[in-house]
């Protein structure tokens, strides 16, 4: 143990820095935010802090625009309520239609094998939006399949898919959704009851601007009956929904089931709060606007988008690297020179495209001044810059 003493006796007290964050998630808390958490920890069981659990539930509610009594965020980050969707609804031998359009189609592929599904692919390019054709076709040779999984916002592309028409086709063929909006809610419409999503589940890190590791979720009717009447136990303790409404659904008669991260959950909830206050609609015609402003401002540079134009994530915006800039190192400036931190593309994507978030509260006009600005100077500076690094370097 004695190196691991000295080791650990080097150790100063983290310092964090303030980014502008504009990558794909984690987004900029507002300082009302950051305050919230930092209030005095409290019992998880005291009164005061059941009271602001039901809050949360309606605020999410608001948020989701739902009226499923069943919606709560689960104390685990978005890739857990991705989980917990699949975990609770699918039983082995279940046919589940998976659209796969970017990374996360890629994830809910896995899950619905691990829970001991069977999935039916339905595959669109990385940078295409689901397409509801294909959907259909496979949804008809396939009449047994009991639910159909896809991502609404696709943040590995910036693609947004249509989630109201994709629903649409489930509830003809029998079939529950379940979505993934982490990317989405609060950011772009969710309607959950008017679509008549099944089970949905999002993040806090996202268009909500809290910190990561909540994952709001929400359950229908319809997908609860299914979890109530399966033939097996949900195979995960933890993400079990019959015990999870135990703490999250009884009010002050709740039992424990895990101690819930109790300043995170202020944090949620003051970002809620203010969402609420801005008003949703408010809170998607300011995502938009901001992104027309970065488009309009990225095309002055000739930087163009990945995505056709119906397609675009407001809050996404995912571009080509210029030819004459290196993808790493120009992340690498702009976050040494500018504090400024956007996101590196995934997969086939890697080193051709930057994904660039204007997400909650970092969906505000200077930040996409900064941005643009910044990325104006490195393409006129891309020449000198190496030998500015190097002068730095010599100091
Ligand atoms: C970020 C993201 C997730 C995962 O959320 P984490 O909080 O990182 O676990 C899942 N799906 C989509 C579409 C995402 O953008």
């Amino acid at each position: 143990m004695n190196s691991i003493d000295a080791k650990a006796a080097r150790i100063k007290p983290f310092s964090s820095t303030p980014r502008t964050l504009m990558g794909p998630g984690p987004s900029e808390l507002h300082p009302r935010v950051l305050t919230a958490m930092a209030q005095p920890t409290i019992g998880h069981l005291d009164p005061l802090f059941i009271d602001l659990m039901d809050e949360i539930k309606v605020l999410l509610q608001y948020a989701f625009q739902t009226e499923n009594a069943v919606t709560f965020p689960l104390s685990a980050p978005g890739s857990a309520g991705m989980e917990a969707c699949f975990a609770n609804l699918v039983e082995p031998g279940d046919q589940v239609v998976v659209c796969q359009n970017g990374l996360f189609g890629g994830r809910m592929k896995e899950n619905v094998e691990r829970c001991g599904g069977i999935p039916i692919m339905v595959e669109d390019e990385w940078g295409s939006a689901v397409d509801p054709e294909k959907v259909e076709a496979v949804l008809n040779t396939h009449p047994e399949a009991k639910i159909l999984a896809f991502v609404h916002a696709e943040t590995s592309t910036g693609v947004e898919s249509d989630a109201r028409t994709l629903a649409d086709l489930a509830i003809r063929h029998g079939c529950l959704t379940l979505v993934d909006t982490v990317t989405s809610l609060g950011g772009s419409p969710v309607l959950v009851d008017e679509w008549e999503l099944d089970a949905v589940y999002s993040g806090s890190q996202k268009c909500l601007s809290c910190a990561p590791g909540l994952s709001p979720i929400t359950f229908s009717a319809r997908a609860l009956e299914k979890v109530k009447n399966r033939r097996s136990k949900v195979q995960s303790w933890f993400m079990d929904l019959n015990l999870m409404m135990g703490y999250w659904g009884k009010g002050r008669r709740r039992v424990y089931h895990h101690t819930a991260p109790v300043n995170a959950l202020f944090g949620l909830h003051e970002a809620l709060l203010m969402l609420k206050e801005e008003g949703l609609e408010n809170a998607w015609d300011r995502h938009l606007r901001h992104h027309l402003v970065l488009r309009d401002g990225l095309a002055s540079l000739g930087i163009e988008f990945l995505v056709r134009k119906d397609w675009r994530l407001p809050q996404l915006n995912v571009v080509r690297v210029p030819e004459a800039l290196n993808d790493a190192s120009v992340r690498a400036d702009l976050l040494k020179y500018y504090n400024l931190e956007i996101g590196a593309g995934l997969g086939p994507l890697q080193g051709d495209v930057w994904r660039i978030g204007l997400m909650g509260y970092s969906s505000r006009p200077e930040n996409v001044l900064l941005c643009v600005g910044a990325l104006e100077s490195l393409l006129k500076t891309c020449s000198a810059l190496a030998t500015v690094h190097k002068t730095l370097e010599n100091r």
